[in-house]
């Protein structure tokens, strides 16, 4: 008999892993409605509403005349800035395209078939497929309950007891996505020191510089003296540069080492290199974003829950809001009105939706549409 080759049948042909794997779910299709919508107030993908650095855009302009040669495999003037920066050595960091990237390949990497991969309930979707794409085991923490502090946060304990001796790799967003919250400095030090030394623990920080809380702190100093820790970062969120894809990680030099045995020799193209070293350079832009955000934020949450609907707490550019029964509902009539959310059935969150945090107007727009739609 002939075989059907569809999609099933190929995914019996797939390697360890991928048979079981679901492709990673993206939201609405924006580019399409961009096309169909005058005025879209884009709140689903986390994006900087205020766009890079002037300097950054300048960047990209002047490396359009090296567009026909390879990119510096290296990446060296980003590491040296980059080094600069956070006071690391240029071997302790990786460069990614996009921090997706790196997520990716430290499964690839250190987990595989017979390790277990551990994470928490509503983390990032990223350590779901890495882990399955590996071959690995996923082994998923429950999260805080929702009235806890930190409703459906990271539970440290939890997170430590899903570690067995198979455990190669363990994966933490701080602050976390989808849902917005954070460990905070002490919870962070103690799990850090909690993991075992031979266990590859990520902390993903791709909101770490949005988060101005007093008692938020990045893993990035502890990486000195915790030889198993890595640190991820982006310029996609507070540097505003998703559509050039970079990210980076800060480690260990003998890990890094490891890592840059599967990367692409040319991962980050030549406008993203140049627009992130002139984006670092631009401290004041970061720091204006941040307050701005910081600003509507605050102003967002305190209308939101006005309104009676429920916020998580949040140290990133969005906020987990519960809309209960009616979410779908509400997400499709505010699609109608040219806003768009992120749905979050596919994390197990049906009654949320996460907004990002637009800038003044584009908040007074989203709130506009609710109030006809959720009155
Ligand atoms: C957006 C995001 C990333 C980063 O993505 P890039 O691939 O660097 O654009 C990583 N981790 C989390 C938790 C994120 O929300």
């Amino acid at each position: 008999m002939t075989p059907a080759y569809d999609e099933a049948w190929y995914s019996s042909r797939a390697a360890d892993g991928i048979g079981r794997l679901a492709a990673y779910d993206p939201g609405h299709d924006v580019a399409g409605m961009r096309e169909r919508t005058q005025w879209l107030v884009e709140l689903g993908s986390n994006e900087n509403p205020y766009g890079p650095s002037p300097v950054a855009r300048a960047a990209v302009l002047d490396a359009l005349h090296l567009m026909h040669r390879y990119p510096d495999p290296r990446g060296a003037r980003l590491k040296a800035a980059l080094s600069n920066r956070h006071g690391v050595e240029p071997e302790r960091i990786l460069l990614g395209n996009g921090s997706h990237e790196l997520l990716m390949q430290f499964a690839q990497v250190f987990a595989g078939p017979g390790a277990d991969v551990v994470y928490s309930q509503y983390g990032f979707a990223v350590f779901a497929l890495a882990a399955g794409a590996s071959g690995a085991t996923c082994r998923v923490a429950a999260a805080l309950a929702p009235d806890a502090t930190m409703p459906l946060g990271h539970d440290v304990e939890a997170l430590l007891r899903a570690i067995t001796p198979s455990t190669r790799l363990v994966y933490i967003a701080n602050p976390n996505n989808p849902t917005g919250t954070w460990l905070d400095r002490d919870s962070l030090a103690r799990f850090v020191d909690a993991v075992p030394a031979d266990v590859i623990l990520v902390v993903d920080e791709a909101y770490g510089e949005l988060a101005d809380a007093h008692n938020y702190a990045s893993a990035l100093t502890l990486t000195k003296s915790r030889p198993n820790l890595v640190v991820t970062r982006t310029f996609s969120k507070a540097y505003a540069l998703a559509g050039v894809r970079c990210g980076y990680a800060i480690a260990a030099e003998g890990l890094v080492a490891v890592m840059e045995r599967v990367r692409e020799s040319f991962n980050v193209n030549a406008f993203a290199l140049a627009a992130c070293e002139a984006a670092l350079a631009d401290e004041a832009h970061l720091a204006w974003c941040r307050e701005r955000n910081a600003e509507q934020r605050s102003a967002l949450t305190t209308a939101l829950r006005q309104r009676g609907i429920a916020v998580l707490p949040s140290q990133t550019n969005f906020v987990l809001a519960h809309f209960g029964e009616r979410t779908g509902a509400i997400e499709a009539a505010l699609v109608e009105r040219g806003v768009v959310l992120r749905p979050m059935a596919g994390y197990g969150l049906p009654d949320y939706s996460r907004i990002t945090i637009g800038t003044a107007d584009e908040n007074r727009r989203l709130l506009a549409a609710l109030d006809e739609v959720f009155p």
